[in-house]
């Protein structure tokens, strides 16, 4: 259902007169906008939505941003892109009733607990265990590279619960306290010299049954349910035009080429060009998506739109370096080993941001694994061959 403007107008015109963003701490802001269903618009009536249209939302993100408001993603991007929408889908209404608002608000700060070791591209091969205890469900294995593990509250967990069946029937999603006995967060430290992500160890940890998300063996459809919100929430966003990366290749290029009229400037006019238009591209495409995307779980179009993210914030962020020149060569700090409490997915400084979009190709979904899910789902091209589809998930070889 589509707001009428006017209401929607009205509903955050209220919101921003009765709580002032540049005077409200930002929690209590969150809280309001959360209370009065500004949190989520296309979410249900009292779950920090209006049962609005996803382009409804996108009004309400566009509007907010103008006035600097709170930004909920910023706070708890995993949480707030990927955990919350899975809850609504998935969850119980107790489940629902205690965690949006908290990690709305960024009061509780949520992980993804799904790459293992030997399970990354192909996580449904996870082997971290849960097994029933009474009423208790005892988790035991590690995951990686999980981002933001050393600040959250609680994670959002794959596990497997029946190592008889094939991969895909055995699994099984849980909301795991990240402070619960057991649970070990040690950080990875990334080429940034940041460690963002986390390796954790889980050493037969005891979860709830009413912490389940989900039925006994149904891991699987939640966890698509997160992954393409995951891969809208990476790549999906429509940035005001010329912004972001390509803002700062232009910023750069004003200071340092504007002004030169040689072969050389000229050459690198034209490649700036071209990604001007790129970049434009990408965004309009995920405008489109966005507007004839509905609420609940995205469509292939989310894997469009991660690809054309991870290769273009790679291509612009290796021309901001290169219009740098020499500068770009000097890293712009003196490389601090910390545990940032935010995701660095973009960075001010273009020498660092080179160094991280490295791996935009990698998180989400690696740009190889988009590019099999655009051929088989949207080219309806033949499938990749899957040997252990019909193999029960304890048979199947594994190094
Ligand atoms: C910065 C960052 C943050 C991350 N945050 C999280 C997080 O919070 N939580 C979480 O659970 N995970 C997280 N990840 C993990 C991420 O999801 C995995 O790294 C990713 O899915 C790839 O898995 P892998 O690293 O095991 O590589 P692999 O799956 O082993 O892949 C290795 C190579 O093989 C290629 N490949 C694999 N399968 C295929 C195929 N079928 N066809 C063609 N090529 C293939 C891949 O593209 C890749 O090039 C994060 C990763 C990064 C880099």
């Amino acid at each position: 259902m589509a707001l009428s403007e006017t209401a929607l107008e009205e509903l955050l015109d209220g919101l921003l007169s009765d709580f002032p963003p540049s005077s409200t701490p930002p929690v209590e802001f969150l809280g309001a906008q959360f209370d009065r269903g500004l949190a989520f618009a296309h979410f249900p009536l009292g779950e920090g939505g209006l049962g609005a249209s996803p382009s409804d939302q996108q009004h309400v993100l566009t509007r907010l941003a103008q006035v600097h408001a709170p930004s909920a993603f910023a706070r708890n991007v995993i949480g707030y892109g990927m955990v919350a929408p899975t809850l609504v889908a998935h969850g119980t209404a107790q489940q629902k009733q205690r965690f949006l608002r908290p990690l709305f608000t960024g009061e509780e700060i949520w992980c993804q607990l799904f790459s293992e070791p030997g399970a990354g591209s192909d996580f449904a091969a996870l082997a971290t265990r849960a097994e029933l205890d009474g009423d208790e469900w005892v988790v035991s294995g590690q995951k990686v590279w999980t981002t933001l593990a050393h600040e959250s509250a609680y994670g959002l967990l794959i596990a497997r619960t029946n190592p008889d069946v094939t991969k895909h029937k055995g699994l099984t999603a849980f909301l795991v306290d990240m402070h619960a006995t057991g649970v070990d967060v040690r950080p990875l430290y990334q080429a940034t010299g940041e460690a963002e992500f986390n390796e954790c160890f889980f050493h037969e940890v005891r979860v709830p049954d009413h912490l389940r998300l989900g039925g006994v063996g149904e891991g699987w459809p939640v966890s698509i349910t997160t992954l393409m919100n995951e891969r809208v929430s990476i790549g999906g966003t429509v940035p005001p035009r010329g912004s972001g990366l390509i803002g700062e290749a232009m910023k750069i290029w004003q200071r340092k080429w504007a002004t030169r009229h040689d072969a050389h400037a000229m050459a690198v006019r034209s490649e700036l060009l071209q990604s001007w238009v790129r970049n434009e591209v990408a965004r309009l495409t995920n405008w489109r998506a966005s507007d004839l995307r509905r609420a609940g779980t995205p469509g292939p179009e989310g894997a469009v739109a991660k690809l054309a993210f991870a290769e273009e914030n790679q291509r612009t962020s290796e021309l901001c370096v290169d219009l740098l020149g020499a500068e770009g060569m000097l890293y712009g700090s003196d490389y601090p080993q910390v545990r940032p409490k935010e995701s660095a997915m973009t960075s001010g400084d273009m020498r660092k941001a080179f160094i991280r979009m490295r791996a935009n190709s990698i998180e989400g979904g690696t740009s190889e694994v988009m590019r099999n899910i655009i051929g088989e789902r949207v080219l309806g091209l033949p499938g990749e061959p899957r040997i252990d589809k019909d193999v029960a998930w304890k048979d199947v070889p594994r190094s």
